[in-house]
């Protein structure tokens, strides 16, 4: 059993140095391993590892031309240089590089995170494009001022796959106007099971279900360049308007009717300046603070500008 296992792990040595280039003496693997796995009992992981150490110090090979198999991970595992790694990533961002001996730099990313990679010139890569994404097999971590990235050299791949890999979510800042609130917004009902908005009584997934209050804005917020569509929380429109739910629900019952607490919203929200943080995802920025621009949005430009001029 173990004889067996030990040649089929000569093979695999061998093969590894075959594909960068090295052709190594099968028979030698064999007998080293043999030594270490039976007659000094070192386990398995350890004897090869000792036994390609010893073909690269022989041989005289640059530890990093040669091949590995390397593991999967997830950006945010990256934490160690000198690592070989497998990843599976989105092309976020492609540099201008500015040295012969790159081919090209940018930023990839994953669900978890998002990192520089380098590929090296002499890697002879074809190159990747921006919003595609690939595999990116046997990549080497790297620390570049105290920043982590990986590097792509002759002994890795890029594959493109058809998957389309996604990105952590952004938070950014937005300051402008909320042009639109949606009919859907203010003191609206929600599924018991799944959360889902309700309309007339009815779930979308669920169909007639029980519901519970919640009070929400859907809006379109329009900082004179681009439009985004947000969604405000009760907390968010507690902050605003110190209307809450419990507020809500005691307009609803003064007007007896729900569609009053719209009306009340609009009337304090709609076409008035924000300053805002969010979580921009596919569609929705989900936002986590909001507060109303103390000054006009002109005026704080304007201020902007002053400043500028008196550092410049
Ligand atoms: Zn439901």
């Amino acid at each position: 059993m173990i004889e067996k296992r030990i040649e089929e792990l000569t093979q695999q040595i061998v093969q590894r140095f075959e594909k960068s280039g090295y052709k190594i003496n099968a028979k030698e693997v064999l007998k080293r391993l043999k030594l270490l796995m039976l007659e000094f009992k070192v386990p398995e992981n350890e004897a090869v590892r000792t036994t390609v150490n010893y073909l690269v110090k022989e041989l005289e090979i640059p530890r990093e031309s040669l091949a590995v198999e390397s593991e999967f991970v997830r950006i945010s595992d990256i934490t160690k240089p000198n690592q070989w790694v497998s990843l599976k990533v989105k092309v976020v961002q492609l540099w201008d590089s500015n040295s012969p001996n790159i081919s090209q730099v940018g930023l990839i990313g994953d669900e978890t995170g998002i990192i520089k990679f380098v590929i090296w010139a002499k890697a002879g890569k074809k190159e990747v494009e921006e919003g595609k994404s690939y595999i990116f097999k046997n990549v080497v971590t790297d620390s570049f001022g105290g920043r982590m990235q990986v590097n792509v050299n002759r002994n890795s791949e890029i594959v493109e796959i058809e998957e389309d890999v996604s990105l952590p979510p952004r938070e950014i800042e937005v300051v402008g106007a909320l042009i639109s609130i949606q009919q859907n917004s203010g003191l609206i009902r929600r599924c018991k099971i799944c959360n889902r908005a309700m309309t007339k009584g009815l779930c979308p997934i669920h169909g007639k279900m029980d519901g519970y209050d919640d009070l929400r804005v859907k809006g379109v917020i329009d900082d004179g360049e681009n439009v985004y569509e947000i969604i405000l929380n009760e907390e968010n429109i507690k902050n605003l308007t110190g209307i809450g739910l419990k507020e809500a629900k005691n307009i609803a019952e003064e007007f007896l009717d729900r569609t009053a607490v719209l009306t009340e919203l609009k009337k304090r929200l709609l076409g008035r300046y924000f300053k805002l943080i969010g979580n921009k995802g596919e569609r929705y920025l989900i936002v986590k603070n909001i507060e109303f621009l103390k000054v006009g949005l002109k005026e704080e430009v304007e201020e902007l500008i002053k400043s500028l001029e008196v550092q410049a």
